[in-house]
């Protein structure tokens, strides 16, 4: 059987060949009205399921409708969870080695079309076909990502939300393009904070401190990116909650401050304070952003922290490093496999999180435990970004990530009746 598409992936789940999703009441957006939704989903429409599956959707949409948007907007939100795909340009390098694009996408549709080669070495082309909440092409830019993927999550982490944004791919699909940006082309860190402070000016946010980290968690362990790579733990107390003893949190005033402290950051990343090189595709990258009661306002019992809001971006690991476990070096396999158990615990973690599931499986990796507040709290919401390249000679990696994306948000869809 040379059909490499039927098989089970290193992740884990099944790999049809063909996939067809053409339901229309699973693209719904989380772009504000101003901002031109042209699909925003009844949703009643969502719950009108008879699969197997079904589960109360969370009424988002209810709840974010009631609350007036900073900007005077009302944003409409379905779901908790809201699982994009960008797709980048092919490179100099692919153009010039004639590597084709493999990938065509209509609005919120996508196809790849897989070469292949039967038993006789005849060539074939296979079409997979998904659907995703957005998809974003090789014309979209940062700004069209943040305004319509993390902006809304802006708006919710300053009504008190837990909320968190993943970049997730095989290394060099763009994951660190869309969170940290170029100079030319700022990224969602710098578009978001640009929000947060703007919002952090009005006077009814004047009892709130805008506090930054930034860390990594590389083979299992974490390490603080604004305190020279320094090795942290990270504990559950007595009552449950999750805390990164040792992590440095910085105040900050102005976008200004925190870039500052992100180059810091980047560069202690990529060197380490062994000076030991530690790759920046096995590690996942944690930028919190956590608003905070002024000590002197009010505080909350239940937190010590004076916690109001929190909003994390993670630049994941890269995808295919899950699949290094067979790989010749122990250190390697180690990671690997470390890396495999994160992306799966995480899968199920947003998947519990869409189904107000009671049992989330945070304890399943470092990377889902240290985000537990991320996944219990009521007020959490989620977006995936799925980073992908359009080469042809990347296209195996591409389906795995389509496919991993696909799988995050498979219950939701169930839920709307597609299946
Ligand atoms: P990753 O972090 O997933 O490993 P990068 O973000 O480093 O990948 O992207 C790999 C290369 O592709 C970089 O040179 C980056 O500048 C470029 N790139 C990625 N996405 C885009 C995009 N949307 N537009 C233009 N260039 C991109
Ligand atoms: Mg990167």
């Amino acid at each position: 059987n040379n059909n490499v598409g039927g098989g089970m992936d290193k992740l884990g789940f099944s790999s049809p060949t063909k996939q067809v999703k053409k339901n229309k009441a699973d693209r719904f957006s989380l772009l504000p009205k101003a901002l031109g939704s042209e699909d925003n989903l009844d949703s009643v429409t969502r719950k009108n399921s008879k699969h197997r599956h079904s589960c109360s959707v969370p009424n988002w949409k209810k709840v974010m409708n009631e609350m007036e948007q900073p900007n005077g907007t009302t944003e409409e939100v379905s779901s908790r969870i809201v699982v994009c795909v960008r797709k980048r340009p092919l490179s100099k390098k692919e153009r010039s080695k004639n590597d084709a694009d493999v990938i065509s996408t209509v609005n919120n549709t996508l196809q790849v079309f897989e070469p292949k080669l039967k038993v006789d070495l005849t060539k074939y082309t296979e079409v997979h076909e998904f659907s995703f909440d957005k998809i974003f092409n090789e014309e979209s830019n940062n700004m069209t990502v943040y305004k319509s993927c993390a902006q809304p999550l802006v708006f919710a982490f300053f009504k008190g939300c837990k909320v968190t944004c993943f970049a997730y791919g095989q290394t060099g699909a763009g994951k660190t393009y869309t969170m940290m940006g170029t100079n030319e082309e700022p990224g969602l860190y710098a578009l978001a904070l640009e929000d947060i402070f703007r919002l952090k000016a009005k006077p009814e946010y004047s009892h709130l401190g805008v506090y930054i980290s930034f860390f990594e968690i590389y083979g299992a362990k974490l390490f603080d990116l604004l305190n020279g790579r320094k090795r942290i733990e990270c504990r559950e107390d007595a009552k449950q909650r999750v805390r990164i003893i040792g992590l440095e949190q910085r105040f900050c005033t102005s976008v200004q401050d925190v870039f500052e402290i992100l180059e810091q950051g980047a560069q202690a990343r990529s060197t380490g304070s062994t000076g030991a090189n530690a790759d920046s595709s096995r590690s996942h990258a944690i930028l919190q952003i956590v608003l905070k009661y002024n000590e002197d306002g009010m505080k909350n019992e239940e937190d010590p922290d004076y916690t109001f809001g929190k909003l994390s971006f993670i630049d994941l690991a890269g995808s295919e490093r899950a699949a290094d476990t067979t790989h010749s070096d122990r250190q390697t396999r180690m990671e690997g496999a470390e890396i495999n158990k994160s992306l799966l615990a995480l899968k199920e973690c947003i998947r519990a999180l869409d189904q107000n599931q009671h049992h989330t499986p945070f304890r399943g990796s470092k990377l889902t435990l240290v985000l537990k507040d991320s996944f219990v709290s009521v007020d959490s919401r989620t977006v995936m970004i799925a980073n992908v390249s359009p080469s042809a000679s990347n296209c195996e990696h591409t389906l795995n990530t389509l496919r991993y994306a696909d799988r995050v948000k498979e219950l939701r869809k169930d839920s709307s009746g597609s299946r």
